[in-house]
């Protein structure tokens, strides 16, 4: 089983928290609107409590975003539970069990969950404050309610109206919460099967569709074409590493622009590169390596002020039915090696009948 150390555990936590408060932020903000709705309206309806409560969840919530801003995400994540539990307690306190207001503690189990994930104690603390004051504020219900003069049918509507944002601020959380999994589930698969360098495919991304295309390779043949730039050392040792980088992307770009997009072309090693050409004959292959080359050729000469000559070798074969990958890739291979002796810079074939 894989080990992570404990820094490569806080890069992951520090990442995800980001992402995930990214996609929660909106809910903050909503909140922060809502608030400042329910302060005109207690100030209108003159309960001191109520409107003061709600200046401090308004001053609370700046503090929140400022702290989202600042990537202080477990001291926002503390500042929205406990504006939360609190306003729970004071509105149900104030306006009685009916008007709904306690609902809104469902919807802090996610974000508990998520921001509090290496720090226990804070999590079940937080978790036991949620159901003390839900279960609380039920068996005490005929005690609430303290406000003087305001009408029943008032509670009323402060029961459906926070029925339906809690409920609805609930579901949209949870959808935020599965879009936030979705884009780091993305954001992994990315960084694992492409190249940060030429954002091409990764040698791992061909060996799984090798394994993809098992039983479909036994119909069709599958091409391979493997390049090699040439005197590649030379270019990092007279014009410096960042330029062989750059010169590596203008390689990549010389690729991807020659193949088709049901074609996997690939960083196979430093200065190498495999394309991988389901459903494509020998001949076929040939063309796009002899295109790759004159492409890579063409856009030699001035880079970055620099007179530069790029060229590249590369051998094409295709991977026969009986044969495996690596079989094919070692004739690819020596016929690479082939190619070099002979002068590099050139297209090698393989034999027809391969
Ligand atoms: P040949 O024509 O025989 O292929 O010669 P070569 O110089 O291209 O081959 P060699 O294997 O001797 O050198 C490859 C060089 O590629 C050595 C290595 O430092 C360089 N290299 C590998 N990866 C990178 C990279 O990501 N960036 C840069 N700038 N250089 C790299
Ligand atoms: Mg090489
Ligand atoms: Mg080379």
């Amino acid at each position: 089983m894989t080990s992570f150390s404990a820094d490569d555990r806080a890069q992951v936590l520090q990442d995800a928290s980001l992402q995930f408060w990214k996609h929660i932020i909106g809910i903050v903000w909503l909140a922060l609107a809502i608030h400042i709705v329910l302060f005109g309206l207690f100030v209108a309806l003159g309960i001191t409590v109520l409107w003061v409560a709600n200046a401090l969840s308004i001053v609370t919530y700046v503090v929140c975003l400022l702290a989202i801003g600042r990537n202080r995400f477990q001291l926002a994540g503390m500042l929205f539970s406990l504006e939360i539990i609190a306003h729970a307690i004071v509105a149900t306190w104030m306006l009685g069990w009916d008007s709904n207001f306690d609902l809104y503690l469902f919807c802090l189990v996610p974000i508990i969950a998520f921001s509090f994930q290496t720090a226990p104690v804070r999590r079940v603390l937080l978790s036991v404050a949620i159901v003390l004051v839900a279960v609380g504020g039920f068996a005490l219900r005929r005690h609430m309610g303290l406000a003087q003069g305001v009408q029943d049918d008032l509670i009323d509507i402060f029961g459906i109206v926070n029925a339906l944002t809690a409920t609805g601020l609930l579901m949209y959380a949870t959808a935020l919460s599965v879009r936030f999994t979705l884009s780091m589930q993305l954001h992994l698969y990315q960084s694992a099967h492409r190249d940060s360098l030429t954002s091409l495919y990764t040698r791992r991304r061909v060996l799984q569709r090798l394994r993809q295309m098992g039983g479909e390779r036994q119909r069709g043949c599958t091409a391979l074409i493997l390049l090699d730039v040439d005197h590649f050392k030379l270019i990092n040792d007279r014009h410096g590493h960042d330029l062989g980088d750059v010169v590596l992307q203008q390689v990549a770009d010389s690729i991807s622009g020659a193949v088709r997009v049901t074609d996997i072309a690939a960083r196979w090693g430093g200065e190498e590169f495999l394309v991988l050409m389901p459903s494509t004959s020998l001949a076929e292959a040939g063309v796009v390596a002899q295109r790759v080359l004159e492409c890579i050729r063409a856009r030699a000469g001035l880079i970055e002020g620099r007179a530069l000559v790029v060229t590249a070798t590369l051998s094409v074969t295709v991977i026969g039915a009986e044969e495996t990958f690596r079989d094919a890739l070692k004739r690819a291979d020596g016929l690479l090696y082939q190619g070099k002796e002979a002068g590099r810079d050139r297209v090698m074939m393989a034999a027809e009948a391969a």
